[in-house]
């Protein structure tokens, strides 16, 4: 039995266990700040439900007690308070905070972890009580006048609301699953399932059983009535191995229920005419003042000044799936050219070190920071021809929608969100879908240095490189563009 009614404008349960900037770990917590802004700027009834770790209290100032939960079977005894958060000038969100001091008040650690690393003892039940108020809020059950038409639940953490929502009797609201990151699945002990007061039953190869265990992602993937992931193609590549971690299987059965879409970019932030960080502001009109800036980080770099020579600039994570041990070989290829290579990027300490051993061997033209520096990355994006993004994998991918919107033209490795944002140069993709960038296919040196050459024929072509740019900076990669999205599966939800 549905709750959905036949109101035009959705009213939506964003259940999270992140929000910028009262929470976050990863590219979670900003999805869970900007996605609800856009979709309040369409209308949408969209709140957060989110728990009461100590910085949601303390950064929530104005909080009003709704209900007391002294005997939530197998839970402790738990408030949930409301409020608003801010989340720019001109949108601010509806705020539930599930307050259960046994379980988030900890004095250190993080969301997650504990002061060692280690994964808090009872997260089960932590994100299980996550999971279980977004499924109570989203029934007849609710001790609130407020009930959504739909529970939208975000990675493992919120993946048992909709088994909840499965086993509930009364009435109840449809689900959206979103996966924004395969990889962590919310795995334990099956002992968990009577302790989070599951039935006996759902401990099944068709419920929350994985592999001997319980999984909440997997729950959340059987039970949801539709799954969303962050880009088309990563919503394909996840029906198989082996991106998909193990649930490629159960996730081809549920093609018909998968969509991707694109994440959106802050274009207030990330927008070449207005950027606070870069030493020239500049527009799709005045490409030529890329060239002041190319010069500006030249010098900050310490590489030969040399406004003319293409630039190639890489800002990641440094990890393996990012594919920078690929970039350390062609490295010194692209420096013959000529070229130059400007390089920003933490993780992996082997990596690092051969980074800068890297960069010792041609200091002229290859230059690197081994850093975490957010200006540092405006002025790059501001300042190369082409960003270099060779990910094995890449669900969704931010920077190459950054580099698009500077003119900055990207070449990365055919996979998930970046064969959706980027185009590849091809006689057709200049008229249909216009052209921004390169893909290569083999995730190989020869493969991606073949295309790091054609840029550099195109870059010289300065009629097809300015098309080339343009094609980049006019495309939409805004909120409101995968607001839009998320609103037509609402929608969807809402026939059912
Ligand atoms: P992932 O989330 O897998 O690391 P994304 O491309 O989706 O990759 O997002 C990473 C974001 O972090 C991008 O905005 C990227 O520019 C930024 N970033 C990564 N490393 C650095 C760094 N060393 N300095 C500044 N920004 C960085």
């Amino acid at each position: 039995m549905s709750l959905s009614s036949s109101r035009k404008n959705p009213r939506v349960l964003f259940v999270t266990s992140e929000v910028f900037p009262l929470c976050k770990t990863g590219g979670l917590g900003d999805v869970s700040a900007a996605l609800p802004a856009a979709l309040r700027e369409l209308r949408v009834d969209i709140r957060l439900l989110v728990p009461g770790y100590p910085s949601v209290l303390s950064g929530l100032k104005y909080k009003r007690k709704l209900a007391e939960f002294d005997l939530l079977p197998h839970f402790p005894p738990t408030t949930l308070f409301s409020s608003r958060l801010q989340i720019n000038e001109s949108v601010s969100v509806p705020v539930y905070v599930i307050h259960c001091p046994e379980l988030y008040q900890r004095s250190g650690g993080g969301i997650y972890l504990d002061d060692n690393g280690q994964d808090w003892p009872d997260n089960a039940r932590r994100f299980g009580l996550l999971s279980k108020m977004g499924a109570l809020l989203a029934s007849d059950a609710s001790p609130l006048s407020w009930v959504p038409d739909i529970a939208h639940c975000n990675d493992w953490q919120s993946g048992l609301t909709p088994a909840y929502l499965h086993y509930h009797p009364g009435k109840k609201s449809a689900s959206l699953m979103t996966l924004h990151n395969l990889a962590f699945q919310g795995c334990f002990s099956p002992g968990e399932v009577a302790r989070l007061g599951l039935p006996p039953e759902s401990f099944n190869v068709h419920g929350v059983e994985y592999y001997g265990d319980m999984s909440f992602l997997k729950a959340g993937i059987y039970y949801a009535t539709r799954i969303t992931t962050v880009s088309p193609t990563y919503a394909q590549e996840i029906q198989h191995e082996p991106l998909g971690f193990g649930l490629q299987g159960l996730l081809a059965e549920r093609r018909n229920a998968i969509t991707g879409i694109i994440n959106g970019i802050d274009t207030t932030v990330w927008n070449p005419a207005t950027d606070p960080h870069i030493v020239k502001k500049y527009s799709s009109r005045n490409l030529a003042a890329k060239k002041t800036n190319k010069l500006a980080l030249q010098r900050e770099m310490g590489l030969e000044e040399n406004g003319e020579i293409p630039l190639f600039a890489g800002i990641s994570r440094l990890s393996y799936q990012k594919g920078y041990d690929i970039l350390l070989q062609v490295a010194p290829m692209l420096a013959d050219l000529p070229a130059q290579l400007v390089l920003l990027g933490k993780g992996d300490q082997l990596l690092e070190k051969q980074l800068v051993t890297l960069a010792q061997t041609n200091p002229a033209r290859i230059a690197v920071r081994i850093d975490y520096d957010e200006a540092l990355s405006h002025r790059i994006n501001a300042s190369a021809d082409c960003f270099l993004m060779p990910s094995r994998f890449e669900p969704c991918g931010l920077n190459q929608m950054y580099s698009q919107r500077y003119g900055t033209s990207p070449i990365v490795h055919a996979t998930g969100g970046l064969i959706d944002t980027v185009a590849d140069l091809a006689p057709d993709t200049l008229l249909d879908e216009p052209a921004s960038g390169f893909h290569f296919r083999k995730m190989n040196a020869d493969a991606f240095m073949n295309e790091i050459k054609r840029a550099v024929d195109t870059y010289y072509d300065v009629k097809l490189w300015r098309t080339l740019q343009r094609n980049g900076m006019r495309k939409d990669f805004s909120w409101r563009a995968s607001a839009l999205a998320y609103l037509s599966i609402y929608s969807l939800l809402m026939q059912r």
